[in-house]
């Protein structure tokens, strides 16, 4: 760090000299892990570009469509290499599938049928996804249980581990479809590597062949060598605003997978008969495109913020997950904050460092799919885009944030200085009141 930006930090950020003397010392200890995420994203930067190429990407693929988007090339050429890029038959990209939970849900309705059996495989799902099961809800308006689908849970070992012994007791002849979520979601348990996704996978299809995996994809994109598909998912489905939109993309899913379910799917998206076929893109084709080819960059990008802070914050005695030199399936960092008041505290560090609305406070609220209260920061240029640097949390015991992106780590590493300055403030002010 040169002497002008120690300055910057010290004066305009405030950011004590415990931390910045700790700087040196975890700059060592990642060192080498920065250097494999620079081989696993240099792999997969041409692995993006390959299938840009092979799909003939040109310029007037970044034309668009309104109305009822017939005939748009742009679409139809960038699901072929978001299809490529996944190694799957066929895949969906759309503006239309606003979020990943959007994308879940299509990818479950559009395959399930009344009487069929869904198993998490990974314990409980990501929070939005219980409303969408319905199961155990009060209100189960339009779930899967509403239709007649039953689930079940596959709990995780106590080591957060999925346990394939009991995945595979849990499946019965009404066992249609599997879901395995590769990130953590909001809970402590490790990502999924794609080594172990396909040890699962390697055992159901060992039951039944005929079993469709469905794996949950969010913020999994490029952080390894391999997608799920090339370990034998069926189908897999994602958020736009998380890593494969390379936080270009302005909204968006995608769904790729083996050609039959993606095309069951894409009439649930549309409808029956009208398929794959229509579906405007908006004038948001090339942001897609730039938003792909980016990605594996920036996922590089918010992987070494999360290992630069999984190794300062754990220095400073916080409870991390993953630790630094651990293996990671996704680009989330949790750490265990304790007190609602370090929840806060670290929020609004995140908040303060923020390139839009640095000057707001973040406040706990009611999120629709949500049961807890949700506090989320990050100023973000998208609406709610969590590949830009952004943490949010549940607000419940142990009080954990969940962080994750950012755009370039050189942001990444101020945000989580500051919001380390903001809970070390914390503890001052503590002490001066004893
Ligand atoms: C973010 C996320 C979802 C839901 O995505 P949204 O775009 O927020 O609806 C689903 N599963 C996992 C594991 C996620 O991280």
């Amino acid at each position: 760090m040169i002497k002008e930006t120690e300055i910057l930090l010290k004066k305009h950020y405030c950011i004590s000299n415990t931390i910045l003397e700790a700087l040196e010392n975890v700059q060592r200890d990642v060192e080498v892990i920065f250097d494999r995420i620079d081989e696993i994203r240099e792999f997969n930067q041409y692995k993006v570009l390959n299938a840009m190429q092979a799909a003939k990407v040109s310029d007037y693929h970044f034309n668009t469509s309104t109305g009822y988007g017939y005939s748009d090339l742009g679409r139809d050429t960038l699901e072929d290499v978001y299809a490529k890029v996944f190694r799957a038959e066929k895949a969906l990209v759309r503006p239309q599938i606003i979020s990943g939970t959007h994308a879940l849900t299509l990818a479950l309705f559009g395959v399930l049928r009344p009487g069929d059996e869904l198993i998490s495989a990974t314990g409980s799902p990501y929070d939005t996804l219980k409303a969408v099961i319905g199961n155990g809800k009060k209100d189960k308006s339009g779930s899967l249980c509403d239709w007649g689908i039953s689930y079940k849970e596959a709990a995780l070992a106590s080591d957060g581990i999925p346990n394939i012994d009991t995945i595979i007791n849990e499946i019965t002849h009404k066992t249609k479809m599997v879901l395995i979520q590769r990130s953590r979601g909001y809970s402590w348990r490790p990502s999924l590597t794609l080594n172990s996704i396909k040890e699962i996978i390697d055992n159901i299809k060992t039951i039944n062949n005929d079993i469709i995996v469905l794996v949950d994809n969010c913020y999994g994109e490029f952080v390894e060598e391999k997608e799920p598909i090339e370990v034998g998912a069926d189908i897999i489905a994602g958020s736009l605003i998380k890593n494969p939109g390379g936080g270009l993309a302005p909204t968006g899913g995608y769904i790729a997978g083996k050609k039959e379910l993606v095309d069951m799917i894409a009439n649930r998206l549309t409808a029956p008969g009208l398929g794959d076929k229509c579906g405007p893109s908006l004038g948001i084709n090339h942001l897609l495109y730039m938003g792909l080819f980016n990605s594996p960059h920036i996922v590089g990008e918010a992987l070494k913020t999360a290992v630069f802070s999984s190794r300062l914050l754990n220095l400073f005695g916080f409870e991390v997950s993953p630790e630094f030199q651990e293996k990671r399936g996704d680009i989330i960092q949790a750490v265990k904050l304790n007190t609602p008041e370090n929840l806060l505290a670290f929020c609004r560090g995140i908040q303060k460092a923020a390139p839009v609305d640095s000057h707001v406070m973040p406040e706990p609220s009611p999120m629709p799919g949500y049961e807890d209260e949700i506090i989320m920061a990050g100023g973000t240029f998208i609406q709610g885009s969590s590949i830009e640097l952004s943490v949010d949390a549940p607000i419940r015991p142990p009080y954990i944030a969940y962080f994750q992106g950012g755009f370039n780590w050189h942001h990444g590493k101020l945000g989580v200085l500051i919001a380390l300055n903001e809970l070390l403030k914390l503890d001052d002010e503590h002490a001066g009141n004893r």
